[in-house]
């Protein structure tokens, strides 16, 4: 069975973390199992409360669009209508990806008729996992520039949710 407590507000510098983290401790010194997951991943600092000893960290990455295979490329244009990003674009008779614009929805995959898009492993972060005391950690740091991926990355965070009280120190702004 698995408990989640949530600790959110509306904004940043509430002492939202300082709440969270108390709590994670005081359960754990009364014997509960705790999890502490850390979910603001663009500044992230349970750890400097906890100071966990980190055992395993792992890169989180998204198979991207990065560009297409001009031999395969019909020039078609489905990729860029179907884009709700403007990520991917059709100049004249090329193909364009703005790797910054693009959210990895996977779109332009999927109605490419001639299975010409060019998709490489892109990191957005890093994972870590650690220990402080009895208690189970992780966290996540976001990579320069990739705001646009935070939420994926905090659902990476959020798959270690497990047996136990698990504390979700949220992101400032969560309703
Ligand atoms: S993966 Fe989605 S957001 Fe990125 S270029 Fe393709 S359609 Fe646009
Ligand atoms: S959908 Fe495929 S074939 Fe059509 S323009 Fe885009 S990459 Fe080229």
């Amino acid at each position: 069975m698995n408990t989640k407590i949530a600790i959110s507000s509306g904004k940043g510098g509430t002492g939202k973390t300082f709440i969270a983290t108390n709590i994670a401790v005081i359960l754990a010194e009364k014997g509960k199992k705790v999890r502490y997951l850390d979910c603001d991943v663009e500044e992230p600092n349970g750890h400097l409360f906890l100071k966990p000893q980190i055992d395993e960290e792992e890169d989180v990455t998204l198979l991207s669009p990065v560009g297409v295979d001009e031999e395969k490329c019909i020039s078609c244009g489905d990729c860029a209508e179907v884009c709700h990003y403007n990520a991917i674009a059709l100049v004249k008779e090329n193909v364009l990806v703005f790797k910054e614009l693009c959210h990895v929805c996977g779109a332009c995959q999927v109605v490419c008729p001639t299975d010409a898009v060019i998709e490489e492993d892109r990191k957005i972060g890093v994972l870590r996992h650690g220990k402080s005391g009895s208690i189970a950690f992780h966290y996540a740091l976001l990579e320069t520039a990739e705001g646009g991926m935070s939420p994926r990355l905090v659902k990476k965070v959020r798959d270690h949710i497990g047996e136990g009280i698990n504390i979700l120190d949220s992101t400032p702004g969560t309703a």
